[in-house]
């Protein structure tokens, strides 16, 4: 006999941590398994929106909420937008900057907290129907072993290889591809904290943002011809802050950068016995860097959708639910998203925003609106 969970969750990043900590607290069996040791690096802004701290606020479990706070996360009160023509400044109010280093090992450390097993250092590699239940087979350094569950849920981010090959999507065939590193406290120059410094570039956009331990985080989504002409993202980095007439942090050239898959991407959420969460489950471009605040979002609504079907033969219809709820809400944002993405990608257009912002600081609404708006929908899907 293999052991049996109830729901076994695939990826233990925000969304994947998150979904187990949540549906452990509400007494589900879960095990969530992840092939990384914690702490790992993931290539992100570490802007956390004021939605996804209202989604850990509102989960319920009492150490969610506040916990990016705990973790010295550094409230953000200004967004800096760079461009050649000059800059401009609007306010924010309600995110914050964390490290996903700090960040990713406290939801791991929570989900275990709450009750969930949590097995690190494991890689879910294949997933096949059995009768009313899932069979996953797990590699880990000591061997591989099966387990069985009711749902698996597939939170296994961008470049997850699971989730692209059990449930059918597209990627864009324009997206942008996402680089990132961290440079060390030393080596952070005069980037303040407390601001989201954003550098337009050609072919894309720089973001900057110092974290609780004085580093400061930088990641990209560009344009890959921009980032093979250039010679890497590093070099490509420098000549957008050069061309913004912003400092050029020591050591950006010769630092480690990680790259991610082409970023924009649709999937369908669920087939019958497996649902996919956070960027396993669709992404687009992180210009407003959202992509935690919606992880943690559809983390909540399916796990409510999990929670409802249990008592009525799990897993029920939780897969139909799911795919229908994900499809309506990534419509909306892909419509806001393909507008504010599209724009940027004008010739001059930024420019153009620069100038505009300092006359009327007002006219940044959308994108503070959606960094700062902190209602989480409370309606069951
Ligand atoms: C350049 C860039 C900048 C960004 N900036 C921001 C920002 O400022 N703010 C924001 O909110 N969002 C930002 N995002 C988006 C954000 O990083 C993601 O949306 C978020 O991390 C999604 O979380 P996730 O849990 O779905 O996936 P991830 O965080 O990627 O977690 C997936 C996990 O699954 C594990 N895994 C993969 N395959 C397997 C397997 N087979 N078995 C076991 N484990 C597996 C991985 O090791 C990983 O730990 C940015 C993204 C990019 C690319």
């Amino acid at each position: 006999m293999n052991p049996s969970w109830p729901v076994v969750v695939v990826g233990a990043g925000v969304a994947g941590s998150f979904m187990a900590a949540r549906l452990a607290h509400a007494g589900v069996g879960v095990l969530l398994v992840e092939k990384s040791l914690f702490p790992r690096p993931k290539v992100c802004g570490a802007c956390l929106s004021g939605r996804a701290l209202a989604v850990l606020d509102q989960s319920g479990i009492p150490a969610m909420a506040g916990l990016p706070k705990k973790l010295g996360m550094i409230p953000l009160d200004r967004f800096r937008l760079g461009t050649t023509a000059g800059e401009a400044t609007v306010a924010l109010g309600a995110g914050g900057a964390l490290s996903r280093i700090a960040f990713d090992a406290a939801l791991v450390q929570e989900a275990r907290r709450s009750g969930a097993t949590v097995w690190e250092g494991t890689e879910a590699v294949a997933v096949e129907d059995g009768d009313g239940f899932q069979r996953l087979r797990l590699q880990a350094p000591d061997g591989s072993r099966d387990v069985e569950a009711r749902l698996v849920v597939i939170a296994d981010g961008l470049g997850g290889k699971l989730s692209s090959r059990l449930l059918p999507g597209s990627v864009a065939r324009d997206s942008r591809i996402g680089a990132g590193c961290v440079l060390g406290p030393d080596h952070a120059g005069s980037y303040a904290p407390g601001t989201i410094h954003m550098a337009c570039g050609d072919g894309g956009y720089l973001g900057l943002v110092r974290q609780e331990d004085g580093s400061l985080d930088l990641a990209m989504a560009a344009d890959r011809p921009a980032i093979l002409a250039a010679g890497g993202p590093g070099p490509l980095a420098e000549q957008w802050l050069e061309s913004c007439r912003w400092p050029v942090p020591f050591g950006l050239g010769r630092a480690a950068w990680r790259g991610t898959p082409p970023l924009t991407r649709r999937r369908v959420a669920g087939v019958p016995g497996i649902v996919a969460v956070g960027d396993a489950a669709g992404y687009l471009e992180p210009f407003t860097g959202e992509g935690m605040g919606w992880a943690l979002e559809g983390a909540e609504s399916l796990s409510r959708i999990i929670l409802s079907e249990m008592s009525r033969g799990f897993p029920g219809a939780a897969h139909v639910r799911w795919a229908r709820e994900h499809a309506r809400v990534s419509r909306r944002r892909h419509a806001a998203c393909r507008i504010m993405v599209g724009a940027l990608r004008i010739r001059g257009l930024p420019a153009l925003a620069v100038r505009l912002l300092r006359w009327f600081p007002g006219a940044a609404w959308p994108v503070t609106w959606l960094l700062d708006r902190q209602s989480v929908p409370r309606r069951l899907p």
